[in-house]
């Protein structure tokens, strides 16, 4: 009567259960199971773990088993069943979902498998993952051109400055303004000068190599960290983006739009912080402007 009512519950059953003997033949299988394996269930009925493993590979059905080594995979497999009395692990289907399995030995070495649909909860955690990723991209994007915020820029910028000193290598930082911003505002309109700032940032970006560290400072201000260039160099690299924006107008509604850049330039120097660096930048940049704009000045050495 029990058995008859057991039987009965896993026959209806939406979990996956079967029942590996000794020799790792499947003695029972509810259709649930065989539903996970994609093989029919009178087919399923005796065969060994190693031939269910082969059959879901050899068909690309069932069972997802990513390998381009069946032998290695098997015998992996097999070191890990009956390894200790109770396991638990994940396992996915070629056709997307996932499944808790669990794997109960018994003292004759038999295996009671149970495999639970996971495939909701494996969803959500990916959508909760993906929004984690990209709530932390947009806490260090600046929203409109894309690039490091302020935030993200004194977090890695410290990281370099502090790298740079325990390699003993010169690194400058660049402090850049965009010229007569304002003006442009205020002739061509708030969304002329959003589409500048989107501009000018795609065009100084051809000027750096990837992993240089760029970010918005503020409304039209932008910083630089070129890790390993000693300032001189970095004066290559402030006239590269004065000319690239001087080679590249902006067409706005038809209208074209010259933009220039001043640039303040600072050498770091061993163990001095970011804080006092961006201030001897900002001290250059002024000069830069007093000089007459579109061009770049390097600060001092700091006196000791
Ligand atoms: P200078 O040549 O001396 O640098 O003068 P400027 O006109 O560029 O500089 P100023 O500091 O006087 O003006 C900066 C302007 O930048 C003021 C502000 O309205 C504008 N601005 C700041 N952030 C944004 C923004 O996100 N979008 C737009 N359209 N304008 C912005
Ligand atoms: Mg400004
Ligand atoms: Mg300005």
């Amino acid at each position: 009567m029990m058995h008859q009512m057991l039987a009965d519950f896993l026959s209806r059953s939406g979990d996956g259960y079967g029942i590996f003997n000794a020799d790792d033949r499947l003695v029972f299988s509810n259709p649930a199971l065989a539903e996970i394996f994609a093989i029919e269930p009178e087919r399923l009925h005796g065969m060994s773990f190693e031939q269910i493993i082969r059959c879901c590979h050899q068909q690309q059905q069932g069972l997802k088993i990513e390998t381009t080594d069946l032998d290695h995979w098997l015998l992996y497999a097999s070191q890990r069943r009956r390894s200790v009395p109770f396991r638990i692990f994940e396992a996915d289907t070629v056709d997307g979902n996932w499944y808790l399995m669990s794997e109960q030995c018994n003292s004759e070495g038999a295996i009671l498998l149970h495999a639970k649909d996971i495939t909701e909860q494996k969803r959500l955690q990916l959508a909760l993952l993906q929004t984690e990723q990209r709530l932390k991209n947009q806490a260090n994007t600046d929203e409109l051109t894309g690039i490091a915020n302020r935030r993200f820029f004194m977090h890695q910028a410290e990281k370099i400055l502090k790298h740079q000193d325990r390699i003993g290598a010169k690194c400058s930082l660049l402090m850049l303004d965009i010229d007569h911003f304002k003006g442009l505002n205020d002739h061509y309109g708030h969304l002329a000068g959003d589409r500048a700032l989107q501009f000018i940032c795609e065009q100084i970006r051809l000027q750096l190599r990837e992993y240089d560290l760029f970010a918005r400072y503020g409304g039209e201000e932008f910083v630089i960290v070129l890790a390993d260039i000693p300032a001189r160099e970095a004066v290559s690299v402030a006239e590269r983006i004065q000319q690239q924006l001087a080679t590249h107008v902006l067409h706005y509604r038809q209208a074209p739009i010259r933009l220039q850049v001043s640039i303040g330039i600072a050498e770091h120097e061993p163990e001095q912080s970011l804080n006092v660096l961006l201030q001897r930048a900002d001290q250059a940049l002024y000069q830069a402007k007093a000089a007459g704009k579109n061009c770049c000045v390097v600060a001092r050495a700091s006196t000791l």
